[in-house]
């Protein structure tokens, strides 16, 4: 008997998917594969494992008695919809529970599992039979993100498997269902793919009542700037048409903060601010805007990293890349002045959304505007199908979408914000018309729209590089990876590099099978060279300590890039906005006092942070992995507090996130090596001589096949250098030049002979980051 209150009994009501409940379940029970198409926001993610669970399946004295599971490509999602399904089901997160690779809830009451598909892979090598579940939704297919792709043709097999063995013997084991949701009809490539379900399973189309929406392209298309774009799209939305919630579609967090702060400079939503305050110290702390407040101090940028393997989607990441935005915010404040004074509009309830935003943060989408506000939501592209956000009339997009890139024969990796296909601004306009028609402001002509944006977006699984997955499906026993039923094959070439690179660091044989190495290193929710690094790690008790590197390289470079240290870009010219507020009150004297003395504390803060990274570099600065793994041994030591993050810039979720990941590969070292004995110690002392040199030939082992010689020395000319600037490299995946970034520790000394660099980056040249001395015999 499931319990709902009155008010989520209604609004089920009216989802389009309610109605549809009885045909689907019919289908379910007919079939073993479904395909479930239906608009975002239609309720696929919220209802259909609640049909399920109304149907019995997680019930111990039902035919399905095995849980519910729910794969999402975002732990966001994950977290959040497990959230909402308790809280609809009256249940508490125990039984509706979510797992994602730091976090989990679950327990062994559980009947409702979300969790990223990451998750569900990982638990696939250890049971290919998927035995504790009795269905399995595959959510956001149409994302098609090189773990969705991979599960979906792991399924398929686990299928046939389970129906075998329940033919057999049906008291041991029931066949499993598999549910493929999509928010798009561009699913042939699972349907009409005979490899992957030899017959083909059925659609369901859920009817979403879509209102119209009239689609406004600019007439030009702006470049660069197309925050400013937005922000004037937004200010004549607001002052000029009538009531409906506004969302901005963005590419990063970085972009998403100078535009969410210009918006409320401009409509404060509290009234009492209308009358600005000629400098502000600290952002409103009203109710809702307590937590950006917060959010300037865990603000996260600069973070690549280098978890490639099963670990979650890298859309979680992409959103803090902001080593290349564009967007300024000087053309802003111009445009500012212009916005006539006499348009009256109301206050604008300004929120973020992005993947890293806590998740009581991201619920405020959900939850009305104060009375009387209009709601405006500046998003990444995960509203674009992730999470539907209520009252949507007008949706404003740039058109782009960040995105990696990566090269599979040189391995160099760029971050590019490009155009998004015709498909995903489809997506984008349709989040106009769920309440109502609406109207999509789009910010480019529709002359690039038809030349430049492609039909559909690139499947993952053809730009990533795939050695994680490929290890994990050797480690199921899928020998023969070109046979896989991939939905589409990822080519050749890429294959061929990934077991190259495995053999390299002695994952799989010359017959590319895998090596008892291989499945020691699959059992890590890793990049196998870091799962390398730590099975190689044992020597001269070095384990605690590339537990703790491994983390931090997984979770990425902890440290706030420094000219982000108060949140603006521009090294000198002051703040915007104090300049606005300059011309509008002509209080010359205070105002420039004020610029003053905030330049000075810029000074001290940059100097401080160079100071902090001395400090974690140690007086030998050789690599910069040590110096992670000074920061994560500090950070424990000192209890692991918020202040400690600010004194030494570093951002508190990622400091938190490898603390976390350092619980666990220590729980899964212990569990599959009782011989040796690790434990997370808050008071690890610093590594010895002699432990130093370990790990740097540790960190030497892991990245064997990334090495790089100073040119002259291949060129077998000894030169002199006093600095590394503009000092080329040579590696073995690539004809170009690389060179040490300026973010090294190794950049303001001598350039060694030989490095080994953790990744290669293409911005106007190719950088290493994440180097390491390897220090000749
Ligand atoms: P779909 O998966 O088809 O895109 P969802 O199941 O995610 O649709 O969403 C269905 C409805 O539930 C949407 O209108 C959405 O706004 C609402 N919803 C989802 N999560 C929450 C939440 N945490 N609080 C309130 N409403 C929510
Ligand atoms: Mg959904």
């Amino acid at each position: 008997p499931v319990k709902r209150s009155q008010e989520i009994q209604l609004t089920r009501m009216e989802l389009p998917i309610c109605e549809d409940e009885q045909a689907i379940m019919e289908a379910i029970s007919e079939n073993s594969v479904v395909v479930i198409c239906g608009e975002t926001g239609s309720g696929k993610t919220t209802q259909l494992p609640q049909f399920l669970y109304e149907a019995g399946f997680g019930n111990p004295e039902s035919d399905n008695p095995g849980i519910i599971g729910i794969t999402q490509p975002r732990r966001v999602a994950a977290m959040s919809m497990s959230k909402r399904v308790a809280q609809e089901l009256s249940l508490d997160d125990q039984r509706v529970s979510y797992q994602i690779r730091y976090d989990a809830t679950v327990s062994s009451k559980t009947v409702i599992k979300f969790m990223t598909d990451g998750v569900l892979l990982r638990e696939l090598s250890g049971d290919f039979l998927l035995s504790k579940y009795s269905a399995i939704i595959i959510d956001e297919a149409h994302e098609r993100s090189l773990n969705t792709d991979i599960l979906i043709g792991v399924i398929s097999r686990v299928l046939r498997l389970r129906k075998e063995l329940s033919e057999e013997d049906k008291s041991k084991i029931k066949p499993l269902k598999i549910i493929i949701m999509s928010a798009t009809l561009r699913i042939s490539d699972f349907t009409q793919n005979r490899r992957l379900f030899d017959i083909p399973p059925p659609v369901i189309n859920v009817n979403a009542r879509q209102y119209p929406v009239s689609i406004h392209f600019n007439k030009r298309t702006p470049h660069t700037n197309y925050v400013t774009e937005a922000f004037k799209k937004i200010c004549k939305i607001h002052t000029r048409l009538p009531r409906g919630g506004i969302l901005v579609f963005m590419t990063g967090q970085n972009e998403i903060s100078i535009l969410c702060k210009k918006l409320r400079n401009k409509f404060p939503s509290d009234r009492t601010h209308r009358n600005r305050t000629v400098i502000r110290e600290e952002p409103p702390i009203d109710e809702h805007n307590e937590y950006i407040h917060k959010g300037y101090s865990d603000r996260i940028v600069d973070h690549e990293i280098e978890e490639l393997a099963m670990g979650e989607n890298d859309q979680d990441y992409l959103d803090h890349h902001d080593d290349f935005d564009t967007n300024s915010e000087d053309s802003i404040t111009e445009f500012e002045n212009d916005v006539l004074d006499n348009e009256y509009a109301g206050p604008l309830y300004v929120l973020p959304l992005y993947s890293l935003l806590s998740t009581r943060a991201q619920m405020r989408v959900f939850e009305p505007p104060p009375e009387g506000a209009r709601l405006c939501v500046v998003a990444t592209n995960i509203a674009e199908t992730s999470l539907t956000i209520p009252g949507v009339t007008y949706v404003v997009d740039c058109g782009k979408v960040k995105e990696r890139r990566y090269n599979a024969s040189t391995g160099v990796q760029s971050y590019v914000i490009d155009w998004i296909s015709k498909a995903s601004a489809d997506q984008r306009a349709g989040r106009a018309g769920r309440t109502g028609p609406g109207h999509c402001y789009r910010l480019y002509s529709s002359a690039v729209f038809n030349d430049q944006f492609q039909q559909f977006t690139v499947p993952e699984i053809h730009r990533t590089p795939i050695e994680g997955v490929i290890l994990q499906m050797k480690a199921m026993n899928i020998d023969t990876v070109s046979n896989f039923p991939f939905p589409t094959p990822p080519d050749r070439d890429q294959l061929k590099k990934a077991e190259k690179l495995l053999r390299y660091i002695g994952a799989l044989d010359e017959n590319n099978q895998i090596t008892s190495l291989g499945r020691a290193m699959a059992t890590f929710p890793l990049a196998p060279r870091f799962s390398k690094m730590l099975i190689i790690g044992q020597q001269h008790e070095c384990l605690p300590y590339v537990i703790a590197i491994v983390s931090a390289l997984s979770v990425g470079d902890p440290f706030i890039k420094d000219y982000h240290l108060d949140g603006t870009d521009s090294d000198d010219g002051g703040d915007e906005d104090e300049l606005v507020d300059y011309v509008q009150t002509k209080e010359l004297n205070e105002i420039q006092k004020e610029i003053i003395f905030k330049k000075e504390r810029r000074k001290l803060m940059r100097k401080k942070f160079f100071d902090v990274q001395k400090k974690h570099s140690g007086l030998d600065p050789t690599s910069d992995i040590l110096k992670f793994l000074n920061v994560v041994g500090a950070y424990e030591y000192s209890g692991g507090n918020e202040k400690f993050c600010e004194d030494n810039f570093v951002r508190t979720k990622a400091m938190q996130e490898i603390h976390k990941l350092r619980g666990q590969i220590t729980k899964i070292v212990q569990a599959n090596c009782q011989e040796v004995d690790v434990c997370i110690d808050p008071k690890m002392k610093p590594p010895s001589a002699i432990q130093l040199e370990a790990l740097r030939q540790i960190i030497a082992a892991g990245f064997i096949d990334q090495v790089a010689m100073r040119k002259d020395l291949v060129d077998g000319m000894t030169k002199t250098f006093s600095s590394t600037r503009g000092i080329a490299y040579s590696t073995m995946w690539t004809n170009e030049d690389v060179f040490i970034h300026p973010s090294s520790v190794l950049y303001h000394g001598k350039p060694p002979d030989f490095v080994v660099y953790q990744e290669l980056q293409r911005t106007n040249k190719v950088w290493m980051k994440g180097i390491t001395i390897i220090k000749p015999e």
